[in-house]
């Protein structure tokens, strides 16, 4: 990649290294790569973002006025890929990657206000509330209610798979406002507070062990009307919005190349001399080479701040398959040593093998963990269907 990069580029890039041999301590280096879930624990990041912050560095993708870098995606190319051979994810990605965007976009001068300096800084943190028990593919079946009392909503009803729910302060979440006419025009995006009277989190435990999963309930939940993000009954329109972002966000490429260049190690020690499964690394290597072309050329069609359109589908569905082959084939790599799994134990804190055992400590949670990439954010076969409509006119 460096034959890309001319002198100025290449400045930026030690610039960014120096930044990341800086801030990231080695505990939180250990902390995420133990983590077997798909998210990373946020008091592991936070000291990070922080940094991020005091450099001006938080939200590199948001438009300029809203604190964003003005980098060119060249730039931003660079940043996210260092930060994926660092091995950080980014903090928070429901509220700087997807609501933020979409305040930014739909926002009112005063919820700009309030809610974007907060995501910069680490201070808010977001959880989306899209799902209910029956309502995953079909979103617009969506039954959470939202009646209007006043200038409030009072909201009854259950979200489910909601993604760090247990540690989130607010959520962003459709909710039913009409049930007359087509399903998509009854519902209404609304920001919630989640120490408001009536809302209980009840924890899910996902088949690799990890908690990263809640169900949330609505009793009551009184809600200011001036928490609502566009129009009344126009929320579906946003929550296309803000789908694409999460679908196309550019939240993964150094996050998969991390992961690559863990299993490259794994096979080197496990299976080296096994030439199918080195054959399968050169192919998912080959595979990921072409994700980051696509996903930086896509980044340089459109400003900073603009969604991506219906290509995020295909980042979607690509970068799904690619991170489950990457886990399958260290799964494959490394045999029956896979199998010595201690589920309950919360990796990142207790665990103090050398890093080898660790690493295959680590493998079965990651694999049954990854069965949820093509799931998350809307099915593979939803993001097939949308690029048949949009792209194939079918
Ligand atoms: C790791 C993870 C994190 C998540 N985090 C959140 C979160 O933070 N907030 C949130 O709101 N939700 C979250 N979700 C929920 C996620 O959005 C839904 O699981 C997803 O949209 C699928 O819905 P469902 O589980 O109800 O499955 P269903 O919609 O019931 O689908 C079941 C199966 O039927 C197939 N299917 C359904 N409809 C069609 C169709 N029209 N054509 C072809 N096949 C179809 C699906 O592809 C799937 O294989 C998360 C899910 C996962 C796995």
């Amino acid at each position: 990649m460096d034959l890309l990069l001319g002198p100025k580029e290449l400045a930026f890039r030690d610039e960014v290294r120096s930044f990341l041999d800086q801030h990231v301590t080695p505990d939180m280096q250990r902390a995420i790569e133990l983590t077997t879930g798909f998210i990373v624990e946020p008091e592991v990041l936070i000291a990070f973002h922080r940094a991020l912050h005091r450099k001006g560095w938080a939200v590199p993708h948001w438009p300029v006025e809203h604190g964003g870098t003005g980098w060119t995606p060249v730039e931003r190319y660079i940043f996210d890929l260092e930060c994926g051979r660092a091995g950080v994810p980014p903090y928070n990605t429901s509220g700087s990657h997807f609501v933020g965007p979409v305040i930014i976009h739909y926002g009112t001068p005063e919820q700009k206000a309030k809610y974007l300096p907060r995501i910069r800084a680490g201070e808010d943190f977001w959880a989306q509330g899209y799902s209910e028990p029956g309502s995953g593919s079909d979103l617009a079946s969506l039954k959470t209610k939202a009646i209007s009392d006043g200038d409030h909503y009072v909201v009854n009803g259950q979200k489910i798979w909601t993604s760090m729910g247990h540690h989130a302060n607010r959520i962003f979440a459709l909710v039913r406002t009409s049930s007359e006419g087509k399903r998509q025009e009854g519902i209404t995006f609304v920001l919630i507070d989640m120490d408001t009277p009536g809302i209980t989190v009840r924890p899910i435990i996902g088949s690799g062990g990890d908690h990263e999963f809640n169900e949330i309930f609505f009793n009551d939940a009184r809600v200011p009307k001036a928490n609502r993000l566009g129009e009344e009954n126009k929320g579906w329109e946003v929550a296309k919005f803000l789908l694409e972002f999460e679908r196309g966000g550019r939240v993964l490429a150094g996050q998969v190349r991390a992961q690559f260049t863990r299993l490259v190690r794994l096979v080197g020690a496990h299976a080296n001399d096994d030439p199918e499964i080195r054959a399968r690394l050169a192919e998912i290597g080959t595979d990921l080479d072409a994700m980051e072309m696509i996903d930086v050329s896509v980044l340089s069609t459109r400003q900073a701040g603009g969604n991506p359109g219906p290509i995020s589908s295909l980042l979607k569905l690509r970068w799904s398959q690619i991170r489950q082959d990457i886990v399958e084939l260290a799964m494959d790599a490394i045999g029956e040593n896979a199998l010595t799994w201690v589920p309950e134990r919360p990796f990142y804190e207790t665990l103090q093998l050398p890093p080898e055992e660790e690493e295959l400590l680590a493998a079965t949670p990651r694999y049954l963990n990854s069965r949820a990439f093509t799931i998350m954010g809307g099915t593979s076969e939803i993001q097939t269907n949308i690029l048949a409509k949009t792209w194939l006119g079918l």
